[in-house]
């Protein structure tokens, strides 16, 4: 809150000293301005003075030099010869003014007659002397004076080195003759060099400018630009417009002035940039504290919303710190637990001493990684379990100041947890208690590895488990479809089954149950000899219906046989008989005896036989042989047996024992039931239909039919409705048939009776040449 507030008013407390020194240096300014405004006034009215001091000196001299030709010329007038003392008195002048640099005596022609140079001259001011050369202004200046009879100040002019110079006429007389003119030299470089003080010289640059601003001489060669601080008055003489200007050096005080501007300007420039600096480290840490608070904020947001108690506790035992979450926990408030020594309140009284041992370890550092149970007492005396994890807490400086607790309440975890491994232990329980022995392994596992075994896997699949990939019917292998393996080490039959599983890690594993299928493979077994056992029975008791039936077969040739021989020994006996004449006779007899050997070979066949044998014979063939053995039962009953006309090369896969013993049946049933008929009715119709890859066989009688009631349980086991009957007939027929993968069934002939039809499969030769035929309905048993 507080820094809030601060980083609120902050924009003030910053305007202020901001506000302190932009006043400061525009007050700075303002004074320095004022200063240096005073100062050029003060500069300006001393130059006036001292440029007036200056003129004033410069006229002095050079009246006084004028006064000094003046004098000489009336000497000349009193001495005789004139010029005979004349280069005394012009040493004298050149002794005297020092800015004089030659002193001339020029005649009335213009003739300079003696040149006086000054001893002691450095070549520079020396300039040309020789009057006789034509200089305009000189020869002005000579008229003048000699006009006016008084001196006169020649205008500046330039000499052969490039000095100006101006020269002083002064007219000389002899008895009111003018005889010509004494003239002085003076360079206007050496006459502000000498005339005016060095005092004057030091502060200022003197110049003389012509009347068009030239200057045309100068104390000095460098220029200074300083306009307001120069000042210039009329030179006069020698007049002409000449003008003296004198332009100020900076003074010291100026400079004083500006080094004190410059340091308080700099100083003032330090303190921006400290107050710059300042206010930049003030930001950062503003910001620093902003990011602070709301870390701060945010932490106590964390601790607030954290459902884990947190404690902290210095290097003595003393709580320094509660997060609400333990207080909660313990129900005491923040302000009963911080500054506690122990023993604490929330610490069970009965479990004092192991809390204090807790403690004791804790404080030693020695508190162990994966956390401490204990038991914590709530405010109300009830009672919870919990764990604690202990940190150090470091302070800033990187010193340890105490542990940090963290304490969650583990009652509701442990008891889904206990109640989790009880569920566990039960799951497992029953999982090795399965009567199936359950495993899971990952796909590519080496053999023996599981992810999970249980008991009877283990007991059952040591020394040898299941293939992992099983060959199936079609000898693909195939990994997830059921299979029967049996163990070669136990010799047990097992039934195999694999699925693949999401694990409780995500992966995919494949979970395999084995059953022990041995005793269900017993069984079968046992059934199945039973089956063949109940064939074989069937055969017998068929054998014994076709023995009777047969018997009058067998008996015919038997009785032929008979009649023969009694034939042949009467006429042996009579000795009436030719060898040629037996011969015949005995031939019949031998194939009357071979008919009855078929008989009785072929019974013989059907009662031995154990498995049936499938394959490919005509199916014209069997129809035949059948209706052959059952002509004699038909004929008994006067009943016709008639075949269809149908393929004679059909063949079918079957086993023809077996499907002659299912057609006999079917006829014989069908004779049974046309035993009220009028024998002329009495007819048995067989036909063969052969379409896709199966022949239809079908055996119609015209009997009186079968009743809807009984239709279903026709094929059952010992069903008859005849006296004499076994009831077994149509169910072993069934069972030959579908031993053939064919279907059996009945149904009501349109002219009426009963007509059973059977379906066998049709030979590999048959379906190759079979032509397009009306295929069969399939039949709805
Ligand atoms: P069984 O001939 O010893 O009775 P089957 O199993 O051969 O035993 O026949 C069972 C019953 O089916 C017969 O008792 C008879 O009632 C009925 N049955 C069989 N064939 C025919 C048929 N062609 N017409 C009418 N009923 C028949």
């Amino acid at each position: 809150m507080k820094l809030s507030e601060q980083s609120r008013t902050s924009p003030l407390v910053w305007a202020t000293p901001l506000i302190g020194i932009i006043l400061f240096i525009l007050a700075m300014g303002a004074f320095f301005y004022t200063l240096h405004t005073e100062d050029q006034d003060q500069a300006q009215l001393r130059t006036i003075h001292d440029v007036e001091l200056a003129r004033q000196t410069i006229r002095t001299r050079l009246l006084a030099i004028q006064d000094r030709l003046m004098q000489i010329s009336h000497n000349l007038e009193q001495d005789t010869p004139p010029t005979q003392n004349f280069q005394r008195y012009a040493d004298a002048l050149l002794n005297d003014a020092p800015e004089v640099s030659s002193v001339l005596l020029i005649d009335s022609e213009r003739v300079a007659h003696q040149v006086t140079l000054p001893k002691n001259r450095v070549v520079e001011d020396f300039h040309k002397t020789d009057r006789s050369v034509e200089d305009a202004e000189s020869y002005w200046a000579f008229n003048a004076a000699r006009d006016s009879k008084t001196p006169v100040f020649s205008r500046p002019s330039l000499s052969s080195d490039n000095t100006v110079y101006i020269e002083i006429h002064a007219p000389w007389f002899i008895h009111n003759v003018f005889e010509g003119t004494v003239v002085a030299t003076i360079p206007l470089n050496a006459l502000l060099r000498d005339a005016v003080p060095p005092s004057f010289t030091q502060l200022y640059q003197v110049k003389i400018v012509d009347g068009g601003g030239n200057t045309i001489a100068s104390n000095t060669s460098r220029s200074i630009d300083n306009a307001k601080l120069s000042h210039e008055v009329p030179l006069d003489p020698p007049g002409y417009g000449l003008k003296l200007r004198a332009v100020l050096y900076r003074t010291s005080t100026e400079l004083f002035s500006n080094m004190l501007a410059w340091t308080v300007i700099g100083l003032s420039l330090v303190i921006v940039w400290s107050f710059v600096l300042l206010f930049r480290h003030a930001k950062l840490r503003t910001n620093a504290e902003r990011r602070l608070l709301a870390e701060t904020k945010f932490r106590r947001a964390m601790e607030n919303s954290v459902v884990t108690g947190m404690r902290a506790i210095d290097m003595q035992g003393r709580i320094t710190y509660v997060n609400p979450a333990f207080c909660k926990m313990t129900g005491f408030r923040e302000s009963e637990l911080v500054g506690m020594l122990p023993p604490f309140p929330y610490w069970p009284e009965r479990s004092y001493q192991n809390q204090q041992f807790n403690l004791d370890l804790i404080l030693a550092g020695q508190a162990p990684s994966q956390g401490i149970e204990v038991q914590v007492k709530r405010r109300d005396g009830s009672l919870f379990d919990a764990r604690m994890y202990v940190s150090p807490l470091i302070d800033s400086d990187g010193n340890q100041s105490g542990w940090m607790t963290s304490m969650t309440d583990i009652t509701e975890p442990r008891r889904i947890r206990d109640e989790l491994a009880a569920a566990h232990r039960r799951f497992v329980r029953i999982l090795e208690e399965l009567d199936a022995a359950v495993c899971v392994h990952t796909p590519d596992m080496t053999e023996g590895q599981y992810i999970f075994a249980n008991r009877l896997h283990r007991d059952w699949f040591a020394q040898a488990s299941p293939p992992k990939v099983f060959k199936n019917s079609k000898n693909r292998p195939s990994q997830f479809e059921p299979f029967e393996w049996l163990n070669p080490v136990s010799l047990r039959w097992f039934e195999v089954r694999r699925r693949a599983i999401s694990w409780v890690d995500g992966a995919t594993v494949t979970m395999q149950v084995a059953t022990d299928i041995s005793s269900r493979k017993e069984a079968e077994n046992l059934s199945s000899q039973q089956q063949e056992k109940l064939q074989f029975t069937s055969r017998l008791i068929t054998l014994g219906e076709l023995a009777s039936s047969l018997a009058h077969e067998i008996n015919q040739p038997l009785a032929a046989i008979a009649n023969y021989n009694m034939g042949c020994i009467n006429r042996l006996r009579s000795n009436k008989v030719t060898p040629e004449e037996l011969l015949p006779v005995l031939e019949k007899t031998n194939v009357q005896a071979q008919r009855a050997g078929d008989v009785i070979r072929r019974i013989r066949e059907f009662v031995k036989q154990q498995e049936p044998k499938r394959s490919d014979c005509r199916i014209g063939k069997i129809i035949e042989d059948a209706v052959g053995f059952s002509r004699l039962d038909a004929r008994h009953q006067a009943a016709t047996i008639e075949i269809e006309p149908f393929d004679p090369s059909l063949q079918v896969m079957a086993d023809p024992v077996l499907i002659e013993q299912v057609l006999m049946n079917l006829i014989k049933n069908g004779i049974e039931a046309m035993h009220a008929l009028d024998s002329q009715d009495k007819q048995i119709r067989i036909s063969v239909l052969a379409s896709g890859k199966i022949a239809t066989v079908m055996v119609q009688d015209r009997g009186q039919g079968i009743p809807e009631d009984i239709k279903s349980r026709l094929f059952e086991s010992f069903f008859t409705t005849k006296s004499d009957g076994m009831g077994m007939g149509l169910n072993i027929c069934r069972t030959i048939i579908e031993y053939h993968q064919g279907q059996l069934w009945v149904e009501s002939a349109p002219e009426g009776g009963s007509v059973f039809k059977f379906t066998l499969p049709l030979a590999e030769l048959s379906v190759r040449s079979m032509q397009t035929e009306p295929i069969m309905e399939k039949p709805n048993v």
